[in-house]
């Protein structure tokens, strides 16, 4: 069944879900974009400080290469080597030029491999041995400014297996005519820890990318000098391309897990780097993810009490409507004894108020209508039984008579069990009442009532026929029993008297005709014209007797 429980249930879920749910939805896409604005900002603000600082570091490690350029000790060395053809003075130089280095190196720490080269690229002094022939551009006197520049990019060096940096100065001669050049090989990695400011620089670190995409470089340190294994990440140029403009998630290594961040790539020309700055994804997420967690938590709080709610009000609706459908049930079967308890004092307390009183008075009413049917039923009887009685002796009426005598024939001719019928009329009595009166009259044609009724049994039918005539149905009686019955009567209404100066008015006698039913009675008047006539010969042979017309015999009682 869809109860109204039910419905207030869902309607108060979706009341609450439905604007909670798109209020937060709505709230968290505006967060979420605030985040990755910021975040772009942040990120894009590392990347600009990262390629400044190495560019400046770059500058420095210039200006470096160009103080060392201008050592008398190289300067004097290079010229000797590029112009002399003495051997000893060769290496004597070359020697000398070597040691300078070597001194140079193991002077700066940032120093990894010192470089004197000719006009035509051709090595002439190093401090380190070299494995493979190291060559440069023989036209590098045209590529290379005075100041000094960067002839190798940053780059991750496999040799070193450390991300290096080899810059190029001239080595003039005291006319200012190009002798040679110098070439350092620094170390990139000890400006890691530069490539952001610890105070003011957002949250966040850098990575440095070669111009293949390998790591070079790493703020945090996670890329150590001489860990190879580190160089894990390498970046398609064109996921580059794409990082440079939208902050991304990316997976770098950490350890020998990977971690999760979003980055922003920025790809610098000089020298041709590429700067990562990125961020844990965690980190960035934390406060959005506690925020949601927290959002989630309110709502499903929320849901919860509204729910509870919901399920009360829908509780305190429902059970009274039941209770009502239940009474009102009862109330259809006829049980009207119902009343409902209430406590609300709301439309439904008001509707079970109004429903007990409603209760009570159809109790009311049908108290008053089954009275009022008890007293119709009664009276019904009472005129079911004036209709077939007659007033005066509370005998069986003539219109009762006709009917008890139907159904006798009826009987009869279906069991052939014979009745007897006595018709009895008072003797003289036009007399009687001229003499006593009419009163009088009553009261004698009363007696003779009693003395009838005190003479025949219980299934026997005593009726007044009219004035002071009586007709009486012995059931299943033969003929010589009725006599019986008659003559008894006779004798019991001999005992009535009256105080009368008239002689024949002392006594109440009765003339009574008897017949006994027979096949030939078919009808109510053919059975009532016969016991007349048998009346009538009683009358004839002198009254107060009985004559009994029997089947196929005639008997005289006198
Ligand atoms: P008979 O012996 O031939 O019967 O003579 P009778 O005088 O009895 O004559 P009948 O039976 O014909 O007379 C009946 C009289 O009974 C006629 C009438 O005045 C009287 N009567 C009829 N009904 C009543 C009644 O209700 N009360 C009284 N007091 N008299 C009645
Ligand atoms: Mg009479």
């Amino acid at each position: 069944m869809k109860s109204i429980r039910n419905k207030i249930i869902l309607f108060s879920i979706l009341a609450t879900l439905i604007p909670s749910i798109g209020l937060g939805v709505l709230s968290f896409q505006q967060n979420e974009t605030m985040i990755k604005e910021n975040l772009t900002r942040e990120l894009r603000a590392l990347t600009n400080y990262a390629d400044r600082e190495l560019e400046l570091w770059i500058k420095e490690q210039i200006y470096t290469v160009r103080e060392l350029s201008h050592s008398k000790i190289l300067t004097d060395g290079i010229s000797l080597l590029t112009s002399s053809s003495l051997k000893n003075v060769i290496a004597r130089q070359k020697n000398l030029v070597e040691n300078y280095f070597k001194s140079v190196s193991n002077r700066l720490d940032t120093v990894l491999e010192l470089i004197a080269i000719d006009t035509n690229g051709q090595i002439l002094a190093s401090n380190v041995d070299l494995h493979e022939p190291k060559s440069f551009p023989e036209n590098w006197t045209e590529t290379t400014t005075v100041q000094g520049n960067v002839v190798i990019p940053p780059h991750w060096n496999e040799r070193f297996a450390t991300s290096t940096v080899s810059i190029l100065v001239p080595i003039l001669s005291v006319d200012d005519y190009i002798l040679g050049a110098l070439v350092v090989t620094f170390d990139l990695h000890s400006i890691h820890s530069s490539l952001k400011d610890p105070i003011k620089s957002p949250l966040g670190e850098v990575l440095l990318l070669d111009n293949e995409g390998r790591i070079m470089l790493s703020s945090d340190g996670r890329i150590l000098p001489g860990n190879q294994e580190n160089i894990t990440l390498s970046f398609a140029i064109e996921d580059l391309e794409e990082l440079q403009h939208n902050p991304k998630e990316l997976d770098i290594p950490q350890g020998l897990e990977t971690e999760k961040v979003i980055g922003l790539a920025y790809t610098s020309k000089n020298p041709p780097v590429t700067i990562i700055a990125h961020r844990s994804y965690d980190s960035i997420y934390a406060a959005w993810i506690q925020q949601r967690d927290l959002f989630i938590g309110l709502v499903g709080a929320a849901l919860f009490i509204t729910v509870i709610i919901a399920f009360q009000m829908g509780h305190a609706i429902v059970v009274p409507l039941q209770k009502l459908i239940s009474a009102t049930e009862d109330i259809v079967k006829g049980n009207f004894q119902v009343q409902l308890k209430t406590s609300q004092r709301n439309e439904l307390g008001q509707l079970t108020h109004m429903f007990n009183q409603m209760a009570d008075k159809l109790q009311q009413n049908l108290a008053e209508i089954t009275t009022t049917s008890l007293a119709m039923q009664e009276k019904n009887k009472l005129l079911e039984t004036l209709s077939v009685t007659d007033s005066l002796t509370g005998l069986f009426n003539r219109n009762k008579l006709n009917a008890i005598i139907n159904d006798q024939l009826a009987r009869f001719s279906r069991n052939n069990r014979p009745f007897a019928v006595l018709m009895i009329d008072i003797d003289h009595f036009k007399t009687l009442n001229d003499t006593l009166g009419h009163i009088a009259g009553d009261e004698i044609i009363l007696s003779v009532a009693e003395k009838i009724l005190h003479c025949i049994r219980s299934v026997d039918f005593a009726a007044r026929y009219g004035g002071d005539e009586f007709v009486i149905i012995l059931s299943e009686t033969t003929a010589d029993e009725a006599v019986k019955t008659a003559e008894r009567i006779r004798s019991h209404v001999a005992n009535i008297h009256y105080n009368s100066t008239d002689q024949l008015a002392r006594v109440v006698t009765l003339s009574i005709g008897i017949i006994q039913s027979e096949a030939e009675d078919t009808s109510l008047t053919h059975l009532l014209s016969r016991v007349d006539s048998a009346l009538y010969q009683a009358k004839h042979a002198g009254r107060n007797q009985t004559y009994c017309i029997r089947p196929k015999l005639l008997t005289v009682n006198g």
